[in-house]
Formats: C-alpha cells, structure tokens, sequence
C-alpha cells in the first residue's frame, strides 16, 4: 500500500543542500520513524495533500494551532481583509487591544497579556520578568516539559529535544544551567524538597498544566494545587505554560479547566490561527514591570502583527462553548476507538487524553512522568506510524507528541482513521 512519495523525496534532498537537516525545526525531519519527510502543498479541513497528490487526515495540525482545521474559510477571510491593508506598521493597532481584550476575557488569572511572535520568546520573556520581579535566580522545571528552545529552558526539555534523543544542547553556558532546577513531573514530594533546598532562591516555577511535550500526560490529582500552595509558601511565581493547552483544552484553558490561577501564563499556538504568535500575560502588579511601563525590557518588530491577531482573532472567536463540546465528542470518539483496537488486537497500549489532545503510547504501564514515556516502545511507534502514513493517516511523526484533534475533523475521519489503526496494529 506504500505511496509514491518521489517528488517528496528529491524536495528534501534539494533542501538539505541550503537547510540544516533540511528542515526549519527537527521534529519535521521524520528521522525518528525513518521516513523521508512529506512536503504538504496544501490543507484543508481534516485533510492536508502533499506534492506527490497523496491525501491525509492530518493530526499534526502545524502542532496544535489550527484548531479549526486547515484554510478555514472565517480564518483566511480575516487574514485576506488586513493583508491588502498592509502587513505590518510598527505602530500600535486596534486589532491588538481586541486580543488582549479576548484574552484577558477568557484566560482566568490574565489581567494584562503582551504578544510576541512564538512559544520560545513568551516563555523566555516570563522568565525574564519572574527572575526582576522576585530578584532571584533559579527556575523549577519538570522533565519532559518542552517550553521552546531558549538557554534556560533547554534543560531535560521534551519534543524534539526527546524525539532526537539528544542531551541537554550544547551551546548553553553551565552557568545557565546551573540556575534550572529539574524534577519528575507530577511528582510534587520532588518539587517539595527542590523548594526545601533552594526555596528562597526559586524565582518561579513553569509547568505544562497538561504536558504535551512528552506525548500527553495529564497532571496528577493535586499536582498543579500543591505547585500553587508551594509556590505562594515560598513567595516564587506560577507560570503556567499554556502555549500548546491555552484555548485547546477548554474554553477557559487548563486553568479554568483545573482551576489553579497561576501569576503568570504563557500562550501561542492556538491564539494565532496558525499564523506566527506568542503571548505572556498573568497579574498586573507582575506585568507592569514590562517596558515601557516598568524596566524589564521586552520587545518585537513584528509582535503584535496584524496577520496574526486576524487569524487569531477569528480562529478564537468561532471557538465558543459548543466548539469545545464537539471537540470532546471526537476526541472522546477516537480515544475509545483506539483502546478498543489495541485491546482486541492485543497491543499492550496505554492511552491519555485531555479534550482534543490524544496520545497512543505502545506500553502496558500508565504513563505519568518523562520516564515512562521513555519506557514505550518507540520502534514499535515508529513502524505503527509508517503504517498509518501509508493509509494516508498523518500522525505526529514521534512519540513524544500526541495527536490535535480540530472542529473539522468529522466522525467519518475518526472512523477511517480508527479502520487505518486496527490494520495498522494487526500489522506490528
Ligand atoms: N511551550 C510549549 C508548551 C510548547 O508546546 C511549545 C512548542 N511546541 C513551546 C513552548 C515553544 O513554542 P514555539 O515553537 O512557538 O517557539
């Protein structure tokens, strides 16, 4: 059943010649489950085509912000209408306060919210305003936990830090290191005994409220309450890193959704509606000490940009209630479907989900920390993943990711797409 991927194959060989790898971020190298990558030309809805006119239900998504599928009419409408008006000014618009204002509508702890242009530099820049505002040092992170690619962050990082098996990266000084504190995620007697120690030198602490760096791994029972109790006893800061949950796993995101009200948040993804995007917002006393309102210096010559808050604007505005509640049914639909499959085929399977995030892991354990995903059997994946790309199933090419269910996929996809995993386990 293998598909012609020839036109795929010799785009990524060209690029190699002028890219590193031949891609512009690792995971995409499909080095992992040993493929050659497949160049998309184009997506819509569930479906994404690649170059050689092969046709996918897609679950990668762009890894998480196309929450309403591909070239959503409401989307593409929103981006064409300020496009013609000029892509960029340097200069404050209205679309940004209309952001800002939807943000700080929905997102529970976020008084004040500053765009910038990706994951990395929000979570970087809360960092930075953690380490002035409480003037220490140490960050506390969790194994596993991906938060984008800047010095302090890279530190037993998830996605395709783990994907790639590689070490902590070089590059970062052992002096940046030395001040990010690491423990096993949902293991708060760590977490505990990390703040009995070096307590009063932890600026803050940044969690995935639902990891998704490390496939999907929900946050034990207490977990997120006793880092908020922690954090308050310590005086240090709650950064929830919201960029992959934030406005995909409930209306209110994973911290209406728990209900913890962290200092500060960061987002991206889903508030972009694909277009490049990041944001940190929490408590105004906090986000105050930003520039020009206070010293911490932060800034963007595209942040802000009106591409990006029309498409995420849109995207978040066709995301109400019900959205959500759809979102659920085929999620929900999908979960059962695969655990049915794998418990009928026999596969020793161990299946997370929280509302549209889904994560298949090949193990007969439950899988709560970085460890264990690292215990699943990832030749296993690697060859279930082939054979779902070869159904014309698209699945996030490691198994340290889960898969993003949007509003467009029907329940015809998930049914074809539950067809395509029973042939694919019957074949492992
Ligand atoms: N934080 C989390 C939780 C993420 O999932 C990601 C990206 N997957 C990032 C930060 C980094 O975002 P970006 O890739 O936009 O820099």
């Amino acid at each position: 059943m293998t598909r012609n991927h020839d036109r795929s194959a010799a785009l990524f060989e060209e690029a190699k010649q002028v890219i590193p790898g031949g891609v512009n971020s690792p995971v995409r190298a499909f080095k992992s489950v040993d493929r050659t990558p497949v160049y998309i030309e184009r997506g819509n809805g569930s479906r994404v085509y690649d170059v050689d006119g092969n046709e996918y239900i897609d679950y990668v998504c762009s890894w998480g912000p196309l929450i309403l599928g591909h070239a959503h009419p409401a989307v593409v409408d929103a981006i064409r209408e300020v496009t013609v008006k000029g892509t960029s000014f340097g200069a404050p618009t209205e679309l940004e306060t209309e952001m800002a204002r939807l943000v700080t509508e929905r997102m529970p702890s976020v008084e004040v919210v500053r765009m910038v242009n990706s994951g990395t530099e929000a979570t970087m820049s809360a960092l930075r305003l953690a380490r002035a505002f409480t003037k220490r040092n140490k960050i506390l992170k969790f194994e596993g936990c991906y938060h984008g690619h800047s010095d302090s962050l890279l530190i037993k990082a998830g996605s395709g830090v783990a994907t790639l098996g590689l070490p902590d990266s070089p590059g970062v000084p052992e002096n940046t290191g030395q001040h990010t504190l690491t423990v096993p995620y949902n293991d708060l007697d760590s977490a505990r005994v990390a703040f009995q120690k070096f307590g009063h030198d932890i600026a803050a602490v940044i969690v995935e409220p639902v990891a998704g760096n490390m496939g999907v791994v929900p946050p034990a029972a207490e977990f997120l309450s006793g880092l908020r109790r922690l954090t308050d006893h310590y005086g240090s800061l709650l950064i929830f890193d919201e960029v992959m949950t934030g406005f995909r796993v409930d209306y209110h995101s994973a911290q209406g959704l728990y209900d913890i009200q962290p200092d500060l948040t960061t987002m991206g993804k889903v508030i972009g509606g694909g277009l490049p995007v990041g944001a940190y917002g929490g408590r105004r006393d906090i986000m105050e000490w930003v520039a020009p309102s206070g010293p911490v210096y932060q800034a963007g010559t595209l942040s802000g940009n009106p591409l990006a808050m029309a498409a995420g604007l849109a995207t978040l505005n066709q995301m109400d209630r019900s959205a959500y509640e759809l979102l659920e049914e085929r999620a929900s639909r999908l979960e059962h479907g695969l655990r049915k499959n794998a418990q009928e085929v026999g596969i020793p399977h161990h299946i997370n989900r929280v509302g549209s995030m889904v994560c298949l892991f090949f193990t007969a354990e439950e899988v709560t920390s970085y460890e264990q995903a690292k215990q699943t059997d990832k030749r296993c994946f690697a060859s279930y993943f082939r054979h779902m790309l070869d159904q014309g199933i698209s699945l996030p090419p490691s198994p340290f990711e889960g898969m993003f269910i949007s509003t467009a996929h029907s329940e015809e996809d998930i049914d074809r797409t539950l067809e395509a995993n029973r042939y694919a386990m019957e074949q492992l």
